[in-house]
């Protein structure tokens, strides 16, 4: 199948490429995300594949149909980014790699905790410069505190068992499908308010829906423990940033970790190191001693582009051969999610 690839960075195209030796679609790779300045781009083209950032609202949807795209492959399991009413609509089938490596986002999120916790980016800043002072780098044992879980889906569970069996943490769960195998190892699972005010640390891992758009929001910090640290490795849009702001200037909220930010999609992914930045917000995140910011990177292992990339190309080609598409993602699963456990 002919393919026009989005926002391709080198290493998508090395390890499609790679995949595609077993496929044999033609492949158009193209620097640009694709949206309304993009889209024209893909006529002609039976299908797109696109990223986190690319915009796929109603409007270009309705371009891509009427250049004559039929499939949407998205190269990632997050899929809060295309209207999928407007894409049913339309006729376009929209499939993901809804398991690329759980334990790539899993294993950093636990990564981004430690750095932030025990405070390691400042540490090695300081050593760099033969500063071997400790003062300021005071961290917490893990073990035995409280860590709630919003969300104990593929990336979710693998956090949650690796807290809770492997550094002994007092886990707390929220989730509307429970599961059996983390309750038996003593992860307890409350309801969401509960979870968020009761935890020291709380780790993100739910999918940005309407219904968890800002589920960190100025009243959830007031009612939060104080000091409590956050972690998102999920979606920006989780957090109302203005209002983490706020929470870190009043000292309520003692560290964060990001790895997604809500306005990223104007950031992430490219070197601006040469750019003046616009976003107040963003900046005003930097200056803090007690956040730490990835780009969006906790999927990017060697194993999780491989799978990615085959995974993407399998999709298509079943679209292809007209075989039933086990990765379609369609508004209706989304608002009546099948049971998973
Ligand atoms: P998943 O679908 O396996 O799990 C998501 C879980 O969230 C499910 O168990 C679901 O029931 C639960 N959930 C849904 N709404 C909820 C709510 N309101 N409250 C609590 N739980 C809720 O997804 P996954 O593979 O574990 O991925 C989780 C998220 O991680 C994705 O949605 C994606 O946004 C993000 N992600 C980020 C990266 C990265 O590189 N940073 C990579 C992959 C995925």
């Amino acid at each position: 199948m002919k393919l026009a690839v989005y926002a391709t960075k080198p290493y998508d195209r090395r390890c499609l490429e790679a995949a595609n030796a077993a496929f044999g679609h033609e492949l158009v790779f193209l620097e640009p995300r694709l949206d309304g300045d993009t889209v024209s781009l893909a006529e002609g083209f039976p299908a797109v594949c696109v990223f986190v950032n690319d915009r796929l609202d109603r409007a270009v949807l309705a371009r891509l149909a009427a250049g004559g795209t039929r499939y949407v492959a998205l190269r990632c399991a997050g899929f809060n980014n295309v209207d999928l009413v407007a894409a049913g609509e339309l006729g376009l089938s929209v499939v993901r790699v809804p398991a690329y490596s759980p334990h790539a986002v899993a294993e950093f999120t636990i990564g981004l905790l430690l750095a932030l916790d025990r405070r390691i980016p400042r540490a090695w800043m300081r050593v760099r410069e033969n500063n071997f002072a400790l003062e300021g780098l005071i961290g917490r044992n893990l073990h035995g505190r409280t860590v709630g879980v919003v969300g104990t889906g593929r990336i979710g569970a693998l956090v949650a068992r690796t807290l809770r069996a492997g550094f002994g943490c007092e886990v707390l769960a929220s989730d509307m499908v429970t599961d059996p195998a983390l309750e038996a190892i003593g992860v307890r699972y409350v309801p969401r308010e509960e979870l968020l005010t009761t935890s020291e640390i709380v780790t993100l891992h739910c999918p940005l829906t309407p219904e968890t758009r800002h589920l960190i929001d100025a009243r959830m910090i007031a009612a939060a423990r104080p000091g409590l640290l956050v972690v998102n490795t999920s979606r920006g849009a989780l957090i109302d940033t203005r209002a983490l702001i706020d929470g870190l200037k009043s000292r309520k909220v003692g560290g964060v970790a990001l790895d997604v930010y809500e306005q990223e999609a104007d950031l992430f992914f490219e070197d601006l190191s040469s750019e003046i930045i616009e976003d107040d917000d963003f900046q005003r995140l930097l200056t803090f001693p007690n956040v730490l910011v990835t780009g969006h990177q906790a999927f990017l292992t060697e194993e999780a582009l491989d799978n990615i990339a085959t995974t993407t190309l399998q999709n298509l080609a079943d679209a292809q051969a007209g075989r039933p598409l086990v990765n379609a993602v369609t508004a209706e699963a989304v608002i009546r999610p099948a049971g998973r456990h």
